[in-house]
């Protein structure tokens, strides 16, 4: 089609929106838009249709259907709802989301007073709130002023509960359509709705708390060999909705040493670190209370402090257990360690080939080494213990590959 219309000499491609209208098609749809994009398509009937024009219009925007739960296009206040062939205006989370709003207020933990209708010129016309852990929850009085005069008589002097995905181009949803005196309650957000009249009403829209316990995280800060190690700890207040700054008392386990005591918003994180000196395990052992309850979040990082490097691994060996393969095996001891292993490292001709291959014991350790081109290839090994100290490089042992196999 874009062809047809290059050839008749427009620039198809300096129009940012392009509406296609097809009164002779016979397809069974009406209309088609892309949601968030360039083109929309109407057939037939639908090319005289301002409503069907200003619904296709409104997907290439980023709109997407304006909805009840049990019906797709059941929100009859928006014109990206079902709108029984007239014109209509767009319910708050669509305004709000397109940027053609700017008067709505952001609840904190309440909010009662008056709101106008959505499409008044005044305000406050809007209260968001956080949709109780899913999406955002807008607050609003539709009337049959201005250019909502020709919303539906059910749809008129309401007070409308919606939740909808700001920026998700995902579809708007009418959680209630409050009449005079009456409420919707969410997990945390009740909304009541008094003396509605025509342009104003009085909403009263308040946000409790749900405490949960803080989520606590250790982990190891610094892992450089030696007589000292540090460990981090997180804390986080879990508690949702509108709830005071809770205080949370650490307890640790060991000589390390933090903080005790520390306040903190819902979201907001604490963090601090520690070192332990002390040659030996530890484990670093936070527990989290929160104050004046039994509830407590416990966790666990085990840390290794020693500054002596292991002993040399011995009796490296390296041999090619068929002589017609270019596989190495090799066999090796290492020590005991006062602190324990992580692992072994390979160095194969000058280059360590192998990150540390775990083992956290001392005796005899096998190693292997494949895909080797042809000659010499010399090895060493030296072992690293829990606290990150490195032994020396060991004796080298050498295999020699005679043939290339496939
Ligand atoms: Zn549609």
């Amino acid at each position: 089609m874009d062809a047809i219309l290059i050839d008749r000499g427009i620039d198809v491609a300096s129009f940012t929106k392009r509406m296609y209208m097809m009164p002779g098609a016979a397809c069974g749809w009406s209309g088609l838009g892309e949601l968030g994009g360039v083109r929309s398509w109407l057939n037939r009937g639908a090319c005289h249709s301002r409503p069907i024009v200003a619904h296709e219009l409104g997907h290439t925007l980023g709109m997407h259907h304006a909805s009840t739960p049990g019906a797709e296009y059941g929100d009859m206040s928006d014109i990206m709802g079902g709108t029984a062939g007239a014109l209509r205006g767009f319910n708050a989370p669509h305004l709000v989301d397109m940027g053609w709003h700017d008067g709505s207020i952001d609840l904190g933990s309440e909010y009662g007073g008056e709101i106008v209708a959505l499409a008044s010129s005044d305000d406050p016309r809007v209260i968001r709130a956080p949709g109780d852990g899913d999406g955002v929850l807008s607050v609003s009085l539709r009337s049959r002023v201005a250019h909502d005069s020709t919303l539906e008589p059910f749809a008129s002097d309401r007070v409308f509960v919606h939740r909808a995905y700001p920026g998700q181009m995902r579809q708007t949803m009418v959680l209630a359509s409050l009449g005079n005196g009456e409420s919707w309650s969410g997990d945390l957000v009740t909304v009541t709705a008094q003396n509605i009249g025509t342009g104003a009403a009085k909403v009263l829209v308040t946000r409790g708390c749900r405490t949960a316990p803080p989520t606590v995280e250790i982990d190891r800060l610094d892992v450089a060999p030696g007589g000292s190690q540090q460990g981090r700890v997180r804390v986080m207040n879990n508690d949702f909705g509108a709830c005071a700054p809770a205080s949370f008392v650490a307890e640790v386990e060991s000589e390390v040493e933090l903080e005790a005591g520390v306040e903190l918003r819902s979201g907001e994180t604490w963090t601090r670190a520690g070192a332990a000196v002390v040659p030996g395990y530890h484990a670093l052992a936070v527990t989290i209370w929160r104050e004046g309850t039994r509830e407590r979040t416990a966790s666990t990082l085990p840390i290794y402090v020693d500054d002596q490097a292991p002993i040399d691994a011995a009796y490296l060996t390296a041999a090619l257990p068929n002589p017609r393969s270019n596989q190495a095996e090799l066999n090796t001891w290492i020590y005991f360690d006062d602190s324990g292993y992580q692992g072994v490292e390979l160095e194969r001709d000058g280059a360590i080939i192998d990150s540390i291959a775990p083992t956290d014991q001392a005796g005899r350790i096998k190693l292997s080494d494949k895909d080797l081109r042809v000659g010499v290839h010399t090895y060493r090994v030296r072992v690293i213990d829990r606290a990150g100290n490195h032994s020396g490089w060991s004796e080298p042992a050498s295999v020699i590959v005679r043939v290339r196999s496939f």
